[in-house]
């Protein structure tokens, strides 16, 4: 099964256990921020705060096990194709953070797509999780500053996960377009389509 999340919105799919979800960017640098919900139980979600404690490392790697917020195996990140360009520390974008960076009117975010695709399923979202943010630079200083420098995920860049429950796996293209210094989120030229497929 392969869809497509154009550029700016998000989608929903139901990945199986021992299934793998491909994330891929075919343009490159566009940021997908993914969720993943227990299929049978919506109240255990992904959590990349409990993940990284457990991995000693804020940046997801080839061959980690993210947990949700209840501590147990959700995914195994088992095919890295974006050399480590990911995060886990960026919050989802919302209209809030929007507006904080001075845009007015209704803004697209990874928050409202989470939503909308879980309602499409039949779920009520009242949190929202911190995400896995992949295809998305951040860089913490050593004085623990924290900047996302220009993002240099080429063209095609993809990752692989398996599933190790039932998931509700929710992929975002990330609607941020805003040019703001040090916080280069996507490529500049506007958010793009992202590609995923589940196998
Ligand atoms: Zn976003």
């Amino acid at each position: 099964m392969k869809i497509i999340v154009p550029p700016r919105e998000g989608r929903a799919v139901r990945v199986g256990r021992g299934q793998t979800i491909r994330i891929a960017t075919p343009k490159g640098a566009q940021a997908a921020d993914f969720f993943a919900y227990n299929a049978e139980s919506p109240a255990e979600w992904l959590s990349a705060n409990h993940t990284w404690v457990t991995t000693f490392n804020v940046k997801p790697r080839e061959g980690d096990t993210l947990i949700s917020r209840f501590r147990r195996p959700m995914l195994k990140f088992t095919r890295d194709g974006a050399n480590g360009v990911h995060d886990m520390m960026i919050a989802a974008c919302d209209q809030f953070r929007y507006e904080f960076f001075g845009f007015k009117g209704p803004h697209a975010s990874c928050s409202e797509n989470l939503c909308v695709a879980m309602r499409r399923e039949g779920h009520q979202v009242d949190v929202i999780p911190q995400p896995i943010n992949f295809f998305t630079n951040t860089f913490v200083e050593k004085d623990g500053s924290f900047t996302s420098p220009p993002n240099p995920v080429p063209p095609g860049a993809f990752v692989e996960l398996e599933a190790l429950m039932d998931l509700i796996c929710v992929v975002s293209s990330c609607p941020f377009d805003l040019p703001v210094e040090g916080w280069t989120i996507n490529a500049g030229a506007g958010p793009t389509e992202l590609e995923v497929e589940v196998h």
